[in-house]
């Protein structure tokens, strides 16, 4: 579903991304590690068009991330056609961005009404699916700041799904939330796994990583320093910067 290649990222002279490979397959889940700074982010963004590349290239779902060929040419995507090929990426941050005016259901149901112009009947039905599937049904009429964290982190997981993507992405979707509210969120995320969602998960969450990711990278400095099955990155790392951020965080 993406292949990214020789992906490099720089804000001015900061080089973030410096050179990233990776292929993601259908129904797989990639989970993410790396200290901070390391650019665990930029590179989320990057295949979310939410940033532009300065190297390399990335392939999502068989069409290139933010390029288009023209007679034989690359050119950059006009802003409509990057905002089509983004409809098949659904993003969950670590700060919920729910829209605070609208209604749970409200907000699920914005983008698929507004921005894919579908039928309002068939949206709030999905969205209903939706929300039963993330265990909210009960809180449809809610508004955001009457919700737990938790449970607005499981809202704006329903309303990334409610686009449809073929790839879901999220960046420490448990990062801001209290303790115990973590593990209703992880299920919410496992649950997706096991229907077979594809998905890029920046996570601190280890058990996670180890139980739910079928692949394990560790980034730092810009750069994919090692890759593999997580139990076997987690157990027994194969490079010392991937042991010295273990010890810290494990
Ligand atoms: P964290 O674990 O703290 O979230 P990260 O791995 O996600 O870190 P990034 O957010 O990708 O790291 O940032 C990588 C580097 O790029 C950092 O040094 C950051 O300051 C810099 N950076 C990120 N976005 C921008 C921007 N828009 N302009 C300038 N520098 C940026
Ligand atoms: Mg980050």
């Amino acid at each position: 579903v993406v292949e990214a290649r020789g992906v490099i990222k720089n804000f001015g002279t900061l080089h973030v991304l410096k050179g990233i490979d990776l292929t993601i397959r259908r129904g797989e889940v990639t989970c993410i590690i790396g200290p901070s700074g390391s650019g665990k982010s930029t590179f989320l963004r990057c295949i979310n068009q939410l940033e532009s590349l300065d190297g390399g290239y990335i392939i999502v779902a068989g069409e290139p991330v933010g390029v288009k060929l023209k007679n034989g040419r690359v050119e950059a995507q006009s802003n409509v056609e990057s905002a089509r090929s983004r409809e098949n990426i659904g993003m969950v941050f670590q700060s919920f961005n729910l829209f605070p005016h609208m209604t749970v259901l409200e907000n699920i149901c914005e983008a698929p009404i507004r921005v894919k112009k579908e039928n309002r009947a068939i949206v709030r039905k999905r969205a209903l699916t939706l929300l039963d599937r993330v265990g909210l049904v009960s809180k449809a009429q809610t508004y955001p700041a009457a919700l737990s964290g938790g449970q607005q982190q499981r809202v704006a997981i329903a309303r990334a799904l409610a686009m449809e993507p073929r790839l879901m992405l999220f960046d420490e979707p448990t990062s801001a939330l209290d303790p115990e509210l973590v593990g209703e969120v992880l299920d919410v995320m496992r649950g997706l796994a096991d229907a077979g969602m594809t998905m890029v998960v920046v996570t601190h969450e280890m058990g996670f990583a180890r139980e739910v990711g079928d692949h394990l990278i560790f980034m730092d400095e810009g750069l994919v320093i090692e890759h593999g099955n997580p139990r076997t990155v987690l157990n027994s790392p194969a490079h010392d910067r991937t042991k010295q951020f273990l010890a810290k965080v494990l």
